[in-house]
């Protein structure tokens, strides 16, 4: 579903991305982790183009991202993507920011667009927040309403970059939930970047541990939790431990 191959990036001379390799089947649950700088956003910002790899190939759904505007296209239709702070629309309602990719994007009839944004709330138990203004909820409601958004779009790849590192620790929990339930239940591709050890140990199906622009290994969580393959894995896990 997701396949990097020597993939390279500089942000000028720094080299942010250096050779990494990474393939993630239709359904697979990645979790990335790693220390500050190691590159873990960038790679997951590659994925959906919002940033550009220089050299090596990353495809999605069998679709290169390149220069090529339609297959930029088409893999942000086939990804979504949820962020540290959340992004939502601070000017829409809740339901308006979850229909308006859905009518614009999607070209869907108001009403359908409404219908599947109903029951994504539903889905992140949210449901009666749905005519507030995103300023008039708590941060683990906020975010819950963005990964609604991005499911309205139906993604076949879901990004999460530290979706609860800006979260108070008890709306941490409500947000994993979701996400646990999300995985559990759906076929979805998830790549999520994460220290959250609890929700990696449940869900994910491999732990890429990045370092220096670097994928340094990639281990299943009982085992990296227990004992990485690598020095500087360890030596990681002493630190979040
Ligand atoms: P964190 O855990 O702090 O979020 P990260 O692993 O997500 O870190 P990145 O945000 O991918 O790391 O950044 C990797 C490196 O690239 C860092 O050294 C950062 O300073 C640098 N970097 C990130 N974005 C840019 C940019 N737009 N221009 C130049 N350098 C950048
Ligand atoms: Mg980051």
């Amino acid at each position: 579903m997701v396949q990097l191959k020597d993939v390279n990036k500089w942000y000028g001379d720094f080299h942010v991305l250096k050779n990494v390799n990474l393939t993630v089947t239709e359904g697979e649950k990645i979790v990335i982790a790693g220390p500050s700088g190691s590159g873990k956003s960038t790679l997951i910002r590659c994925i959906n183009g919002l940033e550009h790899h220089q050299t090596g190939e990353l495809t999605v759904n069998g679709v290169l991202l390149n220069n090529n505007l339609k297959h930029l296209e088409q893999i942000r239709h086939n990804v979504g993507m949820v962020f540290q702070h959340f992004n939502l629309f601070p000017h829409l309602t809740v339901l308006e920011n979850l229909t308006l990719g859905q009518i614009w994007v999607l070209k869907k009839r108001k009403q359908d667009a409404i219908d599947l944004a109903l029951k994504y709330l539903e889905r992140v138990k949210i449901a009666d927040q749905a005519y507030k203004y995103p300023g008039q909820l708590s941060g683990g409601q906020q975010q819950r309403v963005a990964i609604a958004r991005s499911l309205c779009m139906s993604p076949k790849v879901m990004l999460f970059d530290e979706p609860t590192s800006a979260l108070d620790p008890e709306m941490v929990k409500e947000v994993l939930d979701v996400m646990v339930e999300l995985a559990e239940q759906e076929r979805i591709t998830m790549l999520c970047v994460t220290h959250e050890m609890g929700f990696a140990q449940r869900v994910a199906d491999s732990v890429v541990f990045m370092d220096q622009g670097m994928i340094i290994e990639q281990t299943a969580p009982d085992e990296f939790f227990r004992q990485p393959k690598t020095e500087r894995g360890q030596q990681f896990l002493a630190q979040i431990l």
